[in-house]
C-alpha cells in the first residue's frame, strides 16, 4: 500500500524521518514557541501525524511542547550529539549569550553535565550540534539578529545565531542558517519555513532561497507598507494625527515603509491582524538593528524624509552584537545607533 510520504512526487521521500531538535534556551521568553502552536499552514499537528503529503516523518522535541520533562527529554540532545538523530533539523529560540565576557557563572544553559555537575551552557549546545545538523534554523528576532536582550547597555554581550556563528556557516547539507525573524515570529511563517526544510529533507524541493540576511525570500521580500491596508491614506498623504484614527499610521511612528515583513498580507492568525491594518504602528520587530536602531525618539527627527528613504539602509546590523572577550562599551553601542541613523537620514536625504 502506497504510503502518504509517496504519494506527491510518486516515489518516497530521501530519508524516512527527520528530527527537529529545538531549543529555546537562549536569551528569550519562548513566545516563538507559544506562537508557532497557532500556525494553520501548516500546523504543527499536521506536520507531525503524517497529514501532509510528501514529508518524511517528523519528530518533534521542543522542551515546551514536549511530553517527556527532565533527563526524558535531554536524552534526544544527547542522542543529537551522538549522531543517532541523523538527519536532524536543529531550531535556535532565542538571543545569544556571550559567555566569554565574564568571570564566573553562566548566562543561559539547558541541562546538567552529568560528568562536571555543571549546567550544559547555551552556546555549548550550538557548538555541539550546529556542526551536525541537516539545517540549523533561528526562530524568532532574538536569534536571528540579538532582538530585544541585545538592546544598547544590556550586561550579556547577547547576538543573533549568525553573529555567533558566522555569517558564512553552512550545514552539513551545505545550507546557511535560515533566519525566520519577529518578535514573535508569525506562526505561519515558521511553519511554512520548517515545511520548506521537510521537503528539501526529503528530496522534493530544490535550496531553499534566502536574501542576504538569510531569510526565506518568499516570506520577507516584501516590505509592511506595500502589503498595508492603509497604503491609499498614504498614497492621498492622509495621515493619522493621533491613535484610532483609520490613517496612514506613518506620522505618528510607524517603520512600514523600510521593514521587511509580510504579517500586513497573510495577517497574524487565520488572516487576522498585520500590525498597521488594525491600528499598531509598525516597531520594525522582525529587522536587524531591532530595537535600538528604530526607536522612537529616533524615528521623530526624522518625519517625511523616512518615507523616501532607501529601505536597505534599514538592513544595517548592530555592530556591537559580536563575538569576543570584551562586552562593547555602551558609548560604543549609542556610535552605531547614531550611525545607523545618520545612514537612513543621508540615505533619505540623498533620494530627495
Ligand atoms: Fe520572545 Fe520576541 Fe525574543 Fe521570540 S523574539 S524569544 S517572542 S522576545
Ligand atoms: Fe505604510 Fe505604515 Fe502608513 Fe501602512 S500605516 S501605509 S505601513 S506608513
Ligand atoms: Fe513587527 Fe512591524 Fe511586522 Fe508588526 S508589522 S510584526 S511590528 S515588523
Amino acid at each position: 500500500m502506497a504510503t502518504m510520504a509517496s504519494t506527491l512526487s510518486g516515489r518516497p521521500p530521501d530519508v524516512k524521518e527527520v528530527h527537529i531538535v529545538w531549543i529555546t534556551a537562549g536569551l528569550g521568553c519562548d513566545g516563538d514557541t507559544i506562537s508557532v502552536t497557532n500556525a494553520e499552514q501548516p500546523s504543527i499537528e499536521d506536520v507531525i501525524l503524517g497529514a501532509i503529503p510528501g514529508l518524511p516523518k517528523v519528530h518533534l522535541h521542543n522542551p515546551v511542547l514536549a511530553k517527556e520533562v527532565g533527563n526524558e527529554f535531554m536524552e534526544y540532545f544527547y542522542r543529537a550529539e551522538r549522531g543517532e538523530l541523523d538527519p536532524f533539523i536543529f531550531v535556535v529560540e532565542g538571543s545569544i549569550p556571550n559567555e566569554t565576557i565574564k568571570r564566573e557563572g553562566y548566562w543561559a544553559a539547558q541541562g546538567t553535565d552529568p560528568e562536571t555537575g555543571q549546567p550544559i551552557t547555551t552556546c555549548e549546545w550550538i557548538d555541539r550540534l550546529a556542526p551536525k545538523a541537516w539545517a540549523v534554523v533561528a526562530a524568532g528576532t532574538c536569534a536571528t539578529y540579538g532582538g530585544i536582550h541585545a538592546m544598547e547597555g544590556n550586561p550579556t554581550g547577547c547576538m543573533g545565531l549568525a553573529d555567533y556563528l558566522g555569517w558564512d556557516f553552512r550545514s552539513v547539507a551545505d545550507i546557511p542558517i535560515v533566519n525566520v525573524p519577529g518578535c514573535p515570529v508569525q506562526p505561519d511563517n515558521f511553519m511554512e519555513t520548517a515545511l520548506y526544510l521537510l521537503y528539501q529533507a526529503a528530496g522534493l524541493s530544490p535550496m531553499i532561497p534566502l536574501d542576504e540576511r538569510l531569510r526565506p525570500t518568499w516570506l520577507f521580500g516584501k516590505t509592511v507598507h506595500e502589503g498595508c491596508d492603509r497604503a491609499g491614506y498614504y498614497e492621498q498623504s492622509d495621515f493619522a494625527h493621533e491613535y484610532g484614527s483609520p490613517k496612514c499610521l506613518v506620522k505618528i511612528g510607524c517603520w512600514g515603509p523600510v521593514v521587511n515583513c509580510n504579517v500586513t498580507k497573510r495577517g497574524w492568525m487565520r488572516g487576522v491582524g498585520g500590525c498597521p491594518n488594525v491600528g499598531g504602528i509598525c516597531i520594525a520587530c522582525t529587522m536587524p538593528g531591532f530595537p535600538d536602531k528604530f526607536r522612537r525618539d529616533v524615528f521623530g527627527r526624522r518625519g517625511r524624509r523616512l518615507r523616501r528613504a532607501n529601505p536597505q539602509a534599514a538592513q544595517h546590523h548592530q555592530q556591537y552584537r559580536q563575538q569576543g572577550t570584551e562586552l562593547a562599551a555602551s558609548g560604543a553601542a549609542s556610535h552605531h545607533r547614531l550611525s545607523a541613523t545618520n545612514v537612513l537620514v543621508s540615505t533619505a536625504t540623498a533620494t530627495l
